[in-house]
């Protein structure tokens, strides 16, 4: 398929409302990896968003790459958070990574994650426990990794660990995901987003070459903050507006589908109905416009794009929860099951408030820079 920077919507299109729409349901049902959509969005390019065109991606950046996740969350969750976690690798490779595993990314034939969350340091991912030895011109790592997405099915892991020699909090790693010594924790049995495969992973004397090392001993704070978090929360804020968007279109669908036998009016005929939609569309679009503004900011390099950055994964994990709770009271006792389709939305949209920065820390971070103070 010539997936372009000019027809990647269009294409977009057709593989989110065929092949992941039909699939969504059953990966939730038995919290299997979403195979079979991450084949067909590797088949037509679009896991090489965030990569350059010299390396065969599309090179759309972040504003195309948040295009892309919404529309797949609008459909199954767990599949936007599987390219969501490859983009954010993805994007460490292309600043730090070879040219041979940059193409391989790119292609999607090398599926990439993020290895930062540990069993100590829990959701403080900036400030790893794992280390990292020289031993016999090799490097030793050894960690608890508590939560990699797509663990058994990563190619390799964008991996932590305190530094080498250098000062400063971690350094990162490419880690092969079939390393000698790597040992995945899986399956994952998760309430939501239950196909994402996002399982601890345990590293013993795992040994890799010193050119695995991404960046500079002791700079992984840096990539972290600078490369992986004004993406990870600007794709993490697109998945909880992509699961709204979904919430808002099967309300409609179900609002205008059912009918009291007695009145002889649909759902949808009821004020108290069409008001709940109406707070539904507002707070879908005011986390949407938010979330264009950070886009906007970070293109425009604004001084309030970290700021944005914060915000937008804040705003949009809380939205999507209030969105998909009325969600659920408007569907009525059909939202309970599965037929409606929103509980399993439902569920995936708690995720976004844990996942780190947590909408608790981001609250934090956000006080302490409207107030003037530093962030850590
Ligand atoms: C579906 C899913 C997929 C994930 N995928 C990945 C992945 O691919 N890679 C990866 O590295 N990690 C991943 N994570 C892990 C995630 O980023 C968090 O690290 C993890 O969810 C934190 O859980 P915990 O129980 O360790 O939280 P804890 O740190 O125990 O936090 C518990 C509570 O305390 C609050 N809290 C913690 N610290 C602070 C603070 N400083 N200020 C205020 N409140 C605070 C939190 O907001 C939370 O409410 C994933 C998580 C989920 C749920």
């Amino acid at each position: 398929m010539n997936t372009t920077a000019a027809n990647y919507a269009e294409i977009l299109e057709q593989v989110a409302s065929t092949t992941i729409a039909q699939n969504a349901a059953q990966v939730d049902q038995e919290g299997a990896f979403p195979q079979v959509s991450i084949a067909a969005l590797r088949e037509a390019g679009l896991l090489g968003a965030v990569s350059a065109t010299e390396v065969g991606g599309l090179g759309l950046g972040i504003q195309g790459a948040a295009r892309i996740v919404r529309r797949i969350a609008e459909e199954c969750g767990s599949t936007a958070m599987v390219v969501t976690m490859h983009y954010c690798g993805a994007a460490v490779l292309e600043a730090h990574g070879s040219m041979e595993v940059r193409r391989a990314a790119a292609s999607g034939e090398h599926l990439s994650t993020l290895a930062f969350s540990e069993s100590g340091s829990r959701s403080h991912f900036w400030a790893p426990n794992g280390t990292a030895e020289t031993q016999n011109g090799h490097i030793v790592l050894n960690a608890s990794k508590s939560w990699v997405t797509s663990a058994s099915h990563a190619a390799a892991y964008v991996w932590s660990s305190k530094p080498l020699a250098a000062e400063g909090f971690s350094t990162l790693w490419l880690v092969p995901a079939t390393g000698s010594g790597i040992a995945v924790k899986g399956p994952f049995h998760g309430m939501g987003l239950r196909g994402n495969d996002s399982s601890p992973v345990m590293a013993e004397g795992v040994n890799v070459p010193p050119g695995a090392q991404l960046g500079e001993d002791g700079k992984g704070f840096d990539i972290m903050m600078g490369v992986v978090l004004p993406l990870f929360n600007v794709l993490i804020a697109s998945c909880s507006n992509g699961l709204m968007a979904g919430a808002v279109r099967r309300t409609v669908a179900h609002a205008a589908a059912v009918r009291h036998s007695d009145t002889g009016s649909s759902l949808g005929e009821l004020p108290t109905i069409r008001n709940y939609i109406a707070r539904m569309q507002v707070k879908s679009s005011m986390a949407d416009a938010l979330l264009q503004d950070t886009i906007a900011a970070l293109g425009a390099q604004r001084a309030d794009g970290m700021l944005r950055v914060l915000e937008c994964k804040a705003a949009s994990g809380e939205t999507s929860n209030e969105v998909l709770d009325i969600a659920m009271r408007v569907c009525g006792g059909a939202a309970f099951r599965k037929e409606v389709g929103v509980e399993r939305l439902f569920r995936d949209a708690r995720a976004a408030g844990v996942m780190s920065p947590t909408t608790d820390q981001l609250y934090d971070f956000i006080g302490k820079a409207v107030c003037g103070m530093p962030l850590f």
